[in-house]
């Protein structure tokens, strides 16, 4: 292994699970790029993991505007010359949260939640990809959910069968597919590509109801960003336990 430290950039890493996730990361002594859409917040985020000791720096990136992950991938690519860890988890969930029925679902919602859910971890992706095949063991993580099941969505009496929000649970699986495709494409090279269902947690999306604390939510980023050589590939995990696609 070499002794250079691997360098991960998680979008959406200013609060919630993506700042724990760069926090854990960093612990591991892995130098963190913190995705924000606005740079004063990820700034802001970079000094208080700076305080622990962690190497970390704020970037600009708003997944919806190319241009900014286009740029991302410059800096990168001149600071660094790889990206070893892509994590995924910049997210939104705009479906009505009460009252909110399928059928009544409209065009917009579906499209703004796809633009940041799906098409934009896609294209982001892309613009990275030549970076992470720079790395000894590229890992990619998606953000995903159990809500992206569709097995447990279509069973009576699971957890979700009564959780339905058709944008952002249809965006979640469609991230799910790109998972399986782009592990598959990769299947022969050193990269992992996975989905990580963080679990129901206390963040602005999950809410003060949510079943875990933050550093419990971060986990399974975690463990999926570094992941040995004989780990998962095209996988969907919850703490190490796969999920019914
Ligand atoms: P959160 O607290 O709402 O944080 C979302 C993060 O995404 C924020 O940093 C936000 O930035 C960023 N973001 C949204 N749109 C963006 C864009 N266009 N460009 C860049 N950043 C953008 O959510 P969270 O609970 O930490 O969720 C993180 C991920 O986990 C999401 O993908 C979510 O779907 C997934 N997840 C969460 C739960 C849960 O229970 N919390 C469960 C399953 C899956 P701003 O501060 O600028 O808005």
């Amino acid at each position: 292994m070499s002794s250079v430290k691997k360098v991960a950039l998680i979008t959406g890493a200013n609060r919630g699970i993506g700042l724990e996730t760069a926090r854990q990361l960093g612990r591991r002594g892995i130098t963190v790029l913190l995705g924000a859409r606005e740079l004063a917040k990820g700034e802001a985020a970079a000094a208080s993991l700076k305080k622990d000791g962690i190497d970390a720096r704020a970037v600009k990136l708003d997944v919806a505007a190319p241009a900014d992950y286009i740029a991302a991938a410059k800096l990168i690519e001149k600071d660094f010359g790889r990206l070893d860890i892509l994590v995924n988890n910049a997210g939104i969930l705009i479906d009505a949260r009460t009252g909110n029925e399928t059928s009544t679902t409209s065009a917009e919602v579906l499209r703004k939640t796809f633009d940041t859910n799906f098409f934009a971890v896609v294209a982001l992706t892309q613009t990275l990809l030549p970076l992470i095949r720079k790395s000894e063991a590229g890992r990619i993580v998606n953000l995903s959910s159990i809500l992206a099941s569709n097995t447990l969505h279509a069973t009576k009496g699971s957890p979700i069968y009564d959780a339905k929000h058709l944008a952002y649970d249809a965006s979640k699986t469609a991230l799910n597919s790109f998972t399986i495709h782009l592990a598959h494409e990769l299947r022969d090279t050193k990269i992992k590509v996975n989905s990580a269902d963080p679990g129901w947690v206390k963040t602005d999306m999950g809410g003060e109801g949510a079943q875990l604390e933050i550093e419990e939510g971060g986990k399974t980023s975690v463990e999926l960003a570094t992941l040995p050589d004989d780990g998962p590939t095209g996988g969907y995990f919850h703490l190490g336990k796969p999920q019914p696609w």
